[in-house]
């Protein structure tokens, strides 16, 4: 009886297995097939410079406009796309795009690029060249190396230390600036951060959105700021949702932020106005306008 039951439960197990094994292989097989039939977009969120409280920038986050299923978000299909190999074609064709878009913005305003560790070479792939394809993206687009930046986990970096202190290098000698994602929830070096030389670092939203209730996450948050200045490295407060986030990361120094208290990410031509509307308003900073 009990054993009977038992396989059962593992035939379901078993079925339940293949059945996401073959979800799985549609999404690899419709993932391939995703560039040639154009169904990537890239959605802008805009960041603003807590000094000037102007726009200085905004990030470039993809979206998958699948046939059937609708709009995919990012986490459900760059860990396959990583684990296949195809995000490196999908993060040269995020390259290409973000700089050619950006190009039509006001000069003041940056683009950030998120950068996969495979596309740093670390993870095994031969003939991924980061730099060559960063250096065609700017020459093809005729985007200045400074308004773009690239932005990568702790993680990535410390997969391979010497081949990303290579990397980093030459990106800084192209002119590109670089950002540290998502930091603090990865583990990093203190002593490689500072070899690194980062332009910023992106205070996780995890601290963000506990800043007013946590004292922990407060002093996080604090000590990170700190601890970029110490550096010479600017913060950004990811994911402010409110105004009363945004009083405090202004008080702790952070120097940028990005969140949905100011705007969620949007298409491009959504941007744009956002932009235009954002710069016309005499109260420019202190309101949401979108
Ligand atoms: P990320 O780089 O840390 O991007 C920030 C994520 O937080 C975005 O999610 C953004 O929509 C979300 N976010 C921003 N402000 C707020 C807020 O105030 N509240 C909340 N709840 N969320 C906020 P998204 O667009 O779903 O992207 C998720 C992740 O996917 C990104 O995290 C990044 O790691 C990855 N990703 C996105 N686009 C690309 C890409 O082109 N290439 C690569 N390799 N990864 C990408
Ligand atoms: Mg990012
Ligand atoms: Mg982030
Ligand atoms: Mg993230």
């Amino acid at each position: 009886e009990a054993k009977s039951a038992g396989s059962g439960v593992f035939r379901h197990f078993v079925e339940d297995m293949e059945h996401n094994a073959c979800i799985r292989r549609t999404l690899e097989i419709d993932l391939g097939n995703a560039i040639q039939n154009n169904e990537f977009e890239l959605y802008y969120q805009p960041q603003i410079d807590l000094h000037t409280m102007k726009i200085c920038g905004a990030e470039a986050l993809i979206r998958w406009n699948h046939p059937t299923r609708g709009q995919v978000l990012p986490d459900e299909f760059i860990p396959v796309a990583e684990k296949i190999g195809l995000i490196v074609p999908i993060g040269n064709w995020v390259l290409k795009q973000a700089c050619k878009e950006a190009l039509n913005w006001p000069d003041s305003i940056n683009v950030a690029v998120n950068v996969s560790c495979v596309q740093f070479g670390n993870v095994g792939m031969l003939g991924v060249d980061l730099l060559q394809e960063v250096k065609l993206a700017l020459e093809q687009s005729g985007l200045p190396a400074h308004r773009l930046e690239l932005e990568m986990t702790e993680t990535a970096i410390m997969d391979d230390v010497d081949k990303s202190c290579a990397v980093l290098r030459d990106l800084k000698q192209l002119g590109v600036t670089t950002a540290i994602d998502d930091f603090g929830t990865g583990y990093s070096s203190l002593q490689y951060l500072r070899s690194f030389q980062f332009d910023h670092l992106k205070i996780d939203r995890s601290f963000v959105s506990h800043i007013e209730t946590d004292v922990d996450a407060l002093s996080i948050a604090r000590t990170i700021v700190a601890l970029g200045r110490t550096m010479g490295i600017l913060s950004t407060a990811e994911g402010v949702e409110t105004k009363a986030q945004l009083e405090i990361v202004k008080e702790i120094g952070c120097d940028k932020v990005q969140g949905y208290h100011y705007a969620k990410p949007c298409s491009v031509e959504n941007f744009r106005s956002y932009i235009n509307t954002f710069s016309k308003s005499r109260i420019s900073g202190s309101h949401r306008v979108a």
